[in-house]
């Protein structure tokens, strides 16, 4: 059978609900025998989930997902192979979570502004020492009974123009693309359906991406529709990018994007293991 690919995934270590351990886990009885841990700007999960994958006889690809700032708007990039201990990557990595605790001291501000007390408590709790993502501020409002779920407490309270949203700048992108390569990682540009961009954008945004030393797309993402996957894996080839797949899953409470189960590729790509080295662990060719 073929070796299931799963290249991103979340742990505790930023907004996912599992420890690493936990994670690798359960990908290894979803059947997944490749599996990226791409934390939002931290690779504090990877020793942990690697010592898990070796029990439970999967391949752990060390990973990062890294907030950009591109075209006025946020993009993530995915980063795989990397080597968590690489100073130039952690650095980066370091500034991007300062802004982190700063925004989230802002976001209680506003929010408190609002009339919702203790909301910065309340995220903190749910990171239990972890970096604080807005993720972390919405289990708490939902928790809160500020909102049903996760996509209306986005929607009302987390997003541009509403009151707990902050601007501010994340990783330029030819800098998040270096930090990634100087780790001798590959960067991946993670779910591209997702940004709402016109097709010139995105077509400006790939052109850089390549130019500045990117190598795949996201194109199967468990947030892409059929379509988008086929639009994606066209953008792929227009670009002469390899293709990444990765069901970004953050925790069992979001059944949507669960581990391995992922829509196969278009076989017109080049998926972005087609050079890698075989992975001992998960014992496949
Ligand atoms: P941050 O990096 O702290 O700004 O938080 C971004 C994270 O929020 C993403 O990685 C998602 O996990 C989550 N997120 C963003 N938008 C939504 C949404 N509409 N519904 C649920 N989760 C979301
Ligand atoms: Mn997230
Ligand atoms: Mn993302
Ligand atoms: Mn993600």
């Amino acid at each position: 059978m073929a070796t299931i690919y799963d290249l991103h995934s979340h742990s505790a270590a930023s907004d996912g609900t599992l420890t690493p351990s936990e994670l690798v886990a359960r990908a290894a009885s979803a059947g997944v025998g490749v599996l990226a841990l791409t934390d939002h700007d931290t690779t504090d999960g990877i020793e942990e989930a690697g010592n898990a994958a070796l029990e439970y006889s999967i391949c752990l690809v060390a990973g990062v997902e890294i907030s950009v700032t591109w075209g006025g708007q946020v993009v993530h990039v995915v980063g795989l192979g990397i080597n968590p201990g690489n100073e130039v990557l952690q650095e980066g990595l370091a500034g991007l979570r300062k802004f982190r605790e700063w925004r989230a001291g802002e976001i209680g501000r506003r929010l408190q502004r609002e009339g919702i007390e203790g909301a910065y408590e309340g995220a903190s709790a749910h990171a239990r020492g972890a970096l604080i993502s807005r993720t972390h501020f919405a289990r708490f409002l939902v928790d809160q009974g500020y909102a049903d779920d996760m996509r209306k407490v986005f929607k009302h309270y987390l997003t541009k123009g509403k009151p707990g949203h902050v601007a501010g700048e994340w990783a330029d992108l030819a800098d998040a693309i270096g930090w990634i390569r100087q780790a001798g990682g590959e960067a991946v540009i993670a779910h591209p359906a997702r940004y709402s961009m016109t097709r010139s954008k995105l077509k400006r945004l790939l052109g850089e991406f390549r130019e500045a030393g990117g190598v795949a797309l996201e194109v199967v993402s468990s947030s892409h529709s059929r379509d988008e996957v086929f639009a994606m894996a066209k953008h792929a080839l227009d670009h002469r990018l390899m293709a990444s797949v990765g069901s970004d899953f953050h925790g069992p409470e979001t059944p949507w994007a669960a581990l391995g189960r992922l829509q196969p590729l278009p076989p017109t790509v080049t998926p972005i293991w087609s050079d890698w080295e075989p992975c001992e662990q998960a014992g496949t060719a």
